[in-house]
Formats: structure tokens, C-alpha cells, sequence
């Protein structure tokens, strides 16, 4: 059976984009400032330029198409690792089957509740569940464990939104998921290169089928779950045809569902313990490189939401995030039971992979305000419906800035007044006042409605939104 991935096509389209004409990338950029999704030909052209001054453009641009779709606001969010048993022998993961290196376990309730806890303590509101694949983390355990992050509250600490990633489902263990109520699920296809992809995921195991994988978040979808998340494990193959593949995919959804994915990850490998596949560089990606995936994904597909992870270290991100990127993680672990653990001190060898950016929470946003992006912990989107095609429809007029920056700025208020160490404060509270300061230049009316709904939170009021 043929898939929307034609590698091909994707191979003819770059090799006969070589060397583009300044003219024509500039024709497409301007495609991109009015937010227009572009094609795969005009993609492929962004992806073959090498001219450092054009580059230079495009960065620009890319921070610029990424202010007036998603404003000054970066979105924080935690990932939660729930068990790391897998029946699959990824090549690149430390949780495959073979690695006897790795301790195996699945939190049980009790330790989940203590990891919430903490997650809480810090001011996160937002989580992403992970799990290996495995017939213990079926749709019935999955469903339990987001109740139980749900249900872990303490006085002003909840969890208002659960992301899921996870091995792709049939149709109805989707709706379960749904019917529990989770944000995005999530599903990297890792390479889009078939090839590639049969090399690194043995034969005859359950991720060995690279369309069940593709075509996962599809019955997601029929599922009723119209919040997606794709991505690929950049270092896999080359990153030019990975790009093209994300594009690809987000045209399927578009033209299928009539909405894309809500966001798109874009991990670098990295290296994870007794996994020599690392080794094997021969695509890994340079932190050039890098740069201009985020900046041609940006201006690709100026709609969707773009991870960037603690993968990557604090210098990296902070380099990357004004060029186009939507959503961080700060504070992570990634180790079963990590948060507890790392409260006794940082165990690396417990973990997936390694993590480049263990700076807590209020160290990032601090950097973040630095920086001058609200950190939000929005999730009214979400809550109020505001997803799938009913987000790309608020989204695509630009109206996130009526509602996001809003919500950016009193989800950020409530964490300064919770969780941020008196320097965070400081910084928090300068921030805030110049981006009122700004939007009653544009709208007095919006600006006072925000300023009474900052009362209301000061006076104690919690999960204020717009
Ligand atoms: N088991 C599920 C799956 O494979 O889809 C979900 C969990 S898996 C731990 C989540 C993601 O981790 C994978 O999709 C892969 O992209 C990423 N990952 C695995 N090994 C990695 C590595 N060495 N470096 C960076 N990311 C890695
Ligand atoms: Fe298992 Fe996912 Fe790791 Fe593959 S990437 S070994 S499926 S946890």
C-alpha cells in the first residue's frame, strides 16, 4: 500500500531546488509574513538556500511570523514518565526491549500522586504522560494514570492540561482518551524515510510497521482527538527529507481532517545509555542546521505550534527560541520516578536519553522574561474548546493575541504570586507591566479588562481566563 509519503518525490523536489534564486525565496517569504502554509516546492527551495545573507533573512523572519501568530508568549510544560517496559528494540532509545542496562518500572498510583505533587509545588500546570509501548500501558491503565493526574490537587496546585505521548492506538482506545479528556496526543513517526525506518525498528516488532505509525494519529482523529502532535527524531537520516516528511504529514491532516497538528517536535538525538546506535553520526544534526529547521518550519507552517524540549542545552534554547519556537519544558526528568528522585539529586543513568537543560522552572522563566517572553501556563484554549479546527479557525485570523497574550500574562501572574523566587518576581512583574503598558497603546479596553482580572488573582482568585 502506497502512504502520503513519496520519498521519491521528496528526494526530486530538493535535488532539483539546488542552488534557489534570491528572487524566489524572497517571493516565498513573503508568502510566509501573510501566514499562508506554504507547499512542498517552495519549502524544498528554503530548505537548499546556503547564502548566509538570505539565512539572515530568513531568521528574521521566522522570529517575526512567529510574534504576530503566537505574540511574545513561550508555554511551559512538564513531561511526567510513567513506565519505561517496551516490547519494541528501537535501535536509538534506551528503553528497547534488549537493554539490560535499564531498570524497568511503572510508577504505581501512590507514585505517580507523589511526582504530580512535586510538579505542582513548582507551578506546572501542564503535563506530558510518556509511556513505552508495552500491553501493560493499554488505554484502560493510560485513562487511570491522566484521572490520577487530574485528581492530584493541593491548595492552589493542579494539573489543568495532560498531553499524552504514546505508542499509536486503534480507534476506540482513542476515544477513551478522549471521553477521559487529554489535550494532544502525540506520535513522532522518528524517520519519515521508509527505508530508514526499517533499518532502525526491527522486523516484527509492533513499530516495525511504519503505517500504522503514520497513519496513528488519523485514527486519532476519527477518535474525536483533534489535537495532534507529530514530530521526528532528527539524526535518524537526513534532516532536509525529515522536514518535507513533517510537511507532508501536515498536509494529509489538513486535507483530510481540515485541520494540521497542533504542534510539531522536533527532537536531535541524543545519546542514551549502552545505546551505541549514537555513534553512527552520520546525520546527526549541527546546531546550524538546527537553526534552520526551526526557521523553515516557522515559516512553512506559520500555524503550528513548535517544541523545543531540554533535550537541548540552555545556550541552544535560548539561541532557538526567538526564531520561531512555541512550547519548552522546564525542570525536567525523564527517569521513572525522576522528579522524586531529583529531589535527592540529578541520577542520570536512570534516564531515557540525557537531558541538556536541567535548569529548574524559575531558572528558565527568569530567562525567558530576560529575554521579554511571557511564559504561560495557558490552557483555556483547550477548556474552552479553542482546539482542532475550532482553534485553526481563531488561530488563522491572528486573533491568539486577543486571547493568548491575555491568558499568557494571568497564567504567568498567578505563578509569580505561587511558585517564583523573589528575582523572578522582579523580572515577572517588570515584564508584565510593559506588555500592558504596550497593549493599551492598541486597546485601552483589553488592557483594563486585564488589569481587573490581575486584581482578582491578587485578591486570591485562581484559574482566571479570557
Ligand atoms: N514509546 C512511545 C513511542 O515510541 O512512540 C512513546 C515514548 S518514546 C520514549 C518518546 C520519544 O522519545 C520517541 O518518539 C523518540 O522520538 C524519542 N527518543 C527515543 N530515544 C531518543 C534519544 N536517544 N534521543 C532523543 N529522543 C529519543
Ligand atoms: Fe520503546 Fe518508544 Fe523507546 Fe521505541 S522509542 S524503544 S517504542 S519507548
Amino acid at each position: 500500500m502506497k502512504d502520503f509519503i513519496n520519498d521519491r518525490e521528496i528526494h526530486n523536489l530538493l535535488e532539483s531546488s539546488k542552488e534557489p534564486d534570491p528572487l524566489e525565496i524572497r517571493e516565498i517569504m513573503a508568502k510566509s509574513k501573510e501566514k499562508n502554509r506554504l507547499n512542498p516546492e517552495e519549502t524544498a527551495k528554503l530548505l537548499q538556500v546556503n547564502d548566509t545573507d538570505l539565512l539572515e533573512e530568513i531568521y528574521q523572519l521566522a522570529g517575526q511570523v512567529k510574534q504576530s501568530v503566537y505574540g511574545n508568549r513561550i508555554v511551559f510544560f512538564a513531561p511526567l514518565y510513567i513506565g519505561n517496559r517496551c516490547i519494541n528494540n528501537c535501535l536509538y532509545c534506551a528503553f528497547r526491549r534488549d537493554n539490560e542496562a535499564v531498570e524497568r518500572k511503572t510508577l504505581t498510583m501512590d507514585e505517580l500522586e507523589e511526582e504530580v505533587l512535586i510538579l505542582e509545588n513548582k507551578g506546572q500546570k501542564r503535563l506530558i504522560l510518556v509511556y513505552g509501548e508495552h500491553p501493560d500501558y493499554n488505554a484502560d491503565f493510560i485513562c487511570k494514570t491522566i484521572r490520577k493526574a487530574y485528581d492530584t490537587k493541593t491548595e492552589q496546585g493542579e494539573i489543568r492540561r495532560v498531553n499524552i505521548n504514546a505508542a499509536p492506538l486503534e480507534v476506540d482506545e482513542y476515544r477513551k482518551l478522549h471521553d477521559t479528556g487529554i489535550g494532544t496526543f502525540q506520535i513522532f513517526q522518528e524517520t519519515y524515510h521508509h527505508q530508514t525506518y526499517s533499518l532502525i525498528h526491527p522486523k516484527g516488532d509492533q513499530k516495525s510497521d511504519y503505517q500504522w505509525r503514520l497513519y496513528g494519529l488519523d485514527r486519532a482523529m476519527e477518535a474525536g482527538i483533534d489535537d495532534l502532535g507529530i514530530g521526528a527524531l532528527f539524526g535518524l537520516y537526513d534532516w532536509k527529507f525529515e522536514v518535507m516528511g513533517l510537511l507532508y504529514h501536515t498536509i494529509h491532516l489538513e486535507e483530510k481532517f481540515g485541520v494540521g497538528p497542533h504542534t510539531i517536535s522536533i527532537p536531535r538525538i541524543e545519546p542514551a545509555i549502552n545505546t551505541p546506535f549514537y555513534n553512527n553520526k552520520k546525520y546527526h544534526v549541527s546546531d546550524e542546521d538546527f537553526k534552520k529547521i526551526i526557521a523553515i518550519i516557522r515559516l512553512s507552517v506559520p500555524y503550528t505550534g513548535l517544541i523545543l524540549t531540554a533535550r537541548e542545552s540552555a545556550k541552544i534554547r535560548k539561541e532557538m527560541i526567538p526564531l520561531g519556537v512555541t512550547q519548552i519544558d522546564a525542570g525536567s526528568r525523564i527517569g521513572i520516578g525522576g522528579y522524586k528522585q531529583s529531589e535527592e539529586g540529578y541520577i542520570p543513568e536512570k534516564e531515557q536519553f540525557h537531558l541538556g537543560d536541567i535548569r529548574s522552572l524559575d531558572e528558565v522563566i527568569a530567562e525567558a522574561c530576560e529575554l521579554g517572553f511571557v511564559p504561560s501556563f495557558c490552557t483555556a484554549g483547550y477548556r474552552c474548546g479553542r482546539t482542532g479546527e475550532h482553534f485553526m479557525s481563531f488561530a488563522k485570523p491572528g486573533l491568539v493575541h486577543k486571547f493568548c497574550m491575555p491568558n499568557a500574562i494571568l497564567t504567568f501572574k498567578e505563578y509569580l504570586l505561587d511558585y517564583a523566587s523573589p528575582e523572578t518576581i522582579k523580572a515577572g512583574e517588570k515584564l508584565i507591566a510593559e506588555n500592558l503598558k504596550e497593549m493599551a497603546v492598541k486597546d485601552q479596553a483589553r488592557k483594563e479588562m486585564i488589569v481587573e482580572k490581575l486584581a482578582l488573582i491578587e485578591e486570591g482568585k485562581r484559574d482566571v481566563f479570557v
